[in-house]
């Protein structure tokens, strides 16, 4: 029969890797080029239906700063999914998702669900992460890697879809 899931998301990464974005793109379908910064944290909710079920993500974007690092637990206890942003015309971003990965598999929920997602993907010409690279990553370290656009909308909604999929059905 269909379930309807209730799941805890939180979106972790660097300032300015494309967080908000990409739940705006999600929950809103729209992509702003001046997007602000996250203060603390923002709140969506977001339905999507899968062949199975019925999911309602409970979506945490957290803000990214060092600053507001210590309030991370705070989204990402209990959460059912992650997604780790980097972008990936920034090196940095992406030594930063790492550590957010060890920090989860630390701290985290150990059935969570995670995924890594290499945003702006749309700017191919200035690349300084490859795929390759973050896709051996995150297969050495269980999660599931895909490279998305806010501006465009490439795989956005895929990344949702698969954590959808991926949930475990109580
Ligand atoms: P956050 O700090 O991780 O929440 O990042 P934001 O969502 O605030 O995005 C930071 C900046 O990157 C904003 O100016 C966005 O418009 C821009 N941005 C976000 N996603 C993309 C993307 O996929 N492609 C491009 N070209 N720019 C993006
Ligand atoms: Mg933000």
């Amino acid at each position: 029969g269909n379930k309807n899931i209730n799941a805890k998301l939180v979106l972790l990464g660097d300032v300015g890797a494309g967080k908000s974005s990409l739940v705006l793109r999600f929950v809103k379908g729209q992509f702003i080029e001046f997007q602000e910064s996250t203060i603390g944290a923002a709140f969506f909710s977001q339905t999507l239906a899968v062949n199975d079920a019925t999911v309602k993500f409970e979506i945490w974007d957290t803000a990214g700063q060092e600053r507001y690092h210590s309030l991370a637990p705070m989204y990402y206890r209990g959460a059912a999914a992650a997604i780790i942003v980097y972008d990936i015309t920034n090196q940095a971003s992406f030594e930063r998702a790492k550590k957010w990965v060890q920090e989860l598999q630390a701290q985290g929920n150990p059935n969570m669900v995670m995924a890594l997602a290499g945003n702006k993907a749309d700017l191919p010409d200035t690349r300084k992460v490859a795929a390759e690279e973050a896709q051996a990553y995150a297969q050495e370290n269980g999660l599931f890697f895909m490279e998305t656009s806010a501006k465009t909308a490439a795989n956005v909604n895929d990344v949702f879809y698969e954590i959808a999929k991926r949930l475990p059905r109580v």
